[in-house]
């Protein structure tokens, strides 16, 4: 099979018939709607294609045709695979189909990020999606994204990183002057920059950090295709409440904005979901 081309609809034939569910040729597994699935690609050197089943239908000489909705690969974007894209990343795209149920090789689930970083184990089946992406103009949604480590750049669940004890930033052992493997053994660690600083010492005795603490994070914003980053946002969290003040890069003027969201550390990662209020 091939995917159409973003916008193009489908025809639409007469004497259709919905169907509950379809039987994966040569196994028992029922796909139903909302499911999502592994389709043969056209060309068998690539890896399946990967979509979420919307509608299963039958034609008057019973041909079952699955409407369903594409999620995109990284390599599949218009902005290309970039390094903070995991190897099971998977982008819910706004392009729509129809294609026949013979092409449907297997299912597999779609995490959502956090879910997909409380994994145990991931299986061949597992994915994940935190971008919405639209075909046809490569944009993605939410455009903004939080960023850890010296490198300025967004968690990828398959890159080990340590926490530093003082900021609570993320860090890659590489970025720090360390091998994966010490990483691993590592107990305790605090960055460079919060060595050299008292205020990591109370916290450390006993002021544990909890998510209503405040907290510094860093956000920034990419450009639509997320090939750059256009702006760097310094942030504090309080109670929830995430308050930033950033200087607009290309003018001179001080802008003040809010984000304002809520934030909740999950498996050891900040998460971050806001609003954008003043400021453009
Ligand atoms: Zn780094
Ligand atoms: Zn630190």
């Amino acid at each position: 099979m091939a995917k159409t081309r973003p916008g193009v609809p489908s025809k639409i034939k007469t004497g259709r018939k919905e169907l509950d569910s379809y039987t994966i040729k040569g196994t028992n597994k029922l796909v139903r709607a909302g499911d999502c699935v592994l389709m043969r690609p056209s060309d068998a050197g690539k890896p399946p294609y990967v979509a979420r089943v919307e509608k299963i239908e039958a034609d008057a000489r019973n041909n079952v045709k699955v409407h369903c909705r594409w999620y995109y690969r990284p390599e599949e974007s218009l902005g290309g695979r970039r390094q903070f894209h995991g190897a099971k990343e998977l982008f819910l795209s706004d392009h729509f189909d129809v294609q026949s149920a013979h092409t449907i090789e297997g299912k597999c689930i779609v995490h959502t990020f956090k879910n997909y970083t409380r994994l145990e184990n991931v299986g061949a089946e597992d994915y994940y999606c935190r971008f919405e992406y639209k075909a046809a103009t490569g944009a993605f949604t939410p455009d903004r994204v939080a960023v850890y480590c010296k490198c300025e750049m967004p968690y990828n669940p398959d890159d080990l990183m340590v926490q530093c004890e003082g900021c609570k930033d993320w860090y890659h052992p590489a970025c720090v002057g360390m091998t994966i493997e010490e990483a691993k053994k590592l107990d305790h660690f605090v960055c460079a920059e919060c060595s050299s600083d008292d205020d990591v010492k109370k916290s450390q005795n006993g002021f544990a950090a909890s998510p209503a603490d405040d907290v510094k994070v860093r956000v920034s914003l990419f450009c639509k295709c997320m090939c750059k980053i256009v702006q760097k946002l310094e942030a504090d969290i309080n109670n929830g409440i995430v308050v930033f003040r950033w200087k607009r890069s290309a003018e001179k003027d001080n802008l003040e904005g809010f984000l304002m969201g809520t934030s909740h550390r999950g498996a050891g990662k900040l998460v971050i979901t806001w609003k954008l209020f003043g400021g453009d």
